[in-house]
């Protein structure tokens, strides 16, 4: 463990700036920005990985950062961020098609899995889960044995925060839903429980 500084007792307490777009997964060669959330400290964080040597050469440094630097560096995760989501809604444009018209299984496959993927980056997808609702009534009926089905349910499962007012009329499709495909209760379910919470 590389340091200059001192290092809070708890490095795990340590979050990541801009997470999940941003992780510190150690599946392979990495390097994030960290923040103390007690008192702002900003840490570089690294992860070194040589495949052809021996796991001890792999090693996390975790690196103090002065104030300006650390600001400088959290602009600059989150102008990254920024450019990416832009790049992602951009190429949603035919997927979020694909679903509004409602014509081919695989389609409706692929716009479901584009749109997962994207939310795994912390993405919003809230504008398009009222158009999956309405796509996943229409697999039942035409497709109901299309790996969409099951790729749609995914997309579903986790209910957004930042729209309430667009969850809630999701939540109305799915009940609709329900009453007609009762494969679709469990999402209702934990909508419902995730709803309750709050
Ligand atoms: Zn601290």
């Amino acid at each position: 463990m590389g340091e200059s500084g001192s290092l809070p007792k708890e490095e795990r307490q340590l979050q990541i700036v801009g997470a999940p777009f941003f992780d510190d997964n150690t599946g392979g060669g990495n390097r994030c920005l960290k923040k103390c959330p007690k008192c702002n400290t900003y840490y570089n964080w690294r992860f070194t990985y040589e495949l052809l040597i021996p796991t001890s050469e792999n090693e996390i440094t975790l690196t103090r950062l002065d104030d300006n630097e650390g600001e400088r560096r959290a602009a600059k995760a989150f102008a990254t961020i920024q450019a990416a989501e832009e790049r992602f809604l951009d190429r949603a444009k035919p997927h979020i098609k694909a679903l509004l018209a409602r014509k081919k299984a695989f389609a409706i496959y692929s716009a479901a899995d584009y749109l997962s993927t994207g939310r795994l980056r912390g993405f919003s997808v809230t504008f398009a889960l009222e158009d999956a609702v309405r796509a996943l009534n229409w697999l039942y009926k035409h497709a109901p044995d299309s790996s969409a089905v099951n790729t749609i349910h995914v997309l579903l499962h986790d209910v957004p925060t930042d729209d309430p007012s667009t969850a809630r009329k999701v939540l109305h499709l799915l009940q609709e839903t329900t009453k007609r495909h009762k494969a679709t209760q469990h999402l209702v379910d934990s909508w419902q429980q995730e709803f309750q919470k709050r």
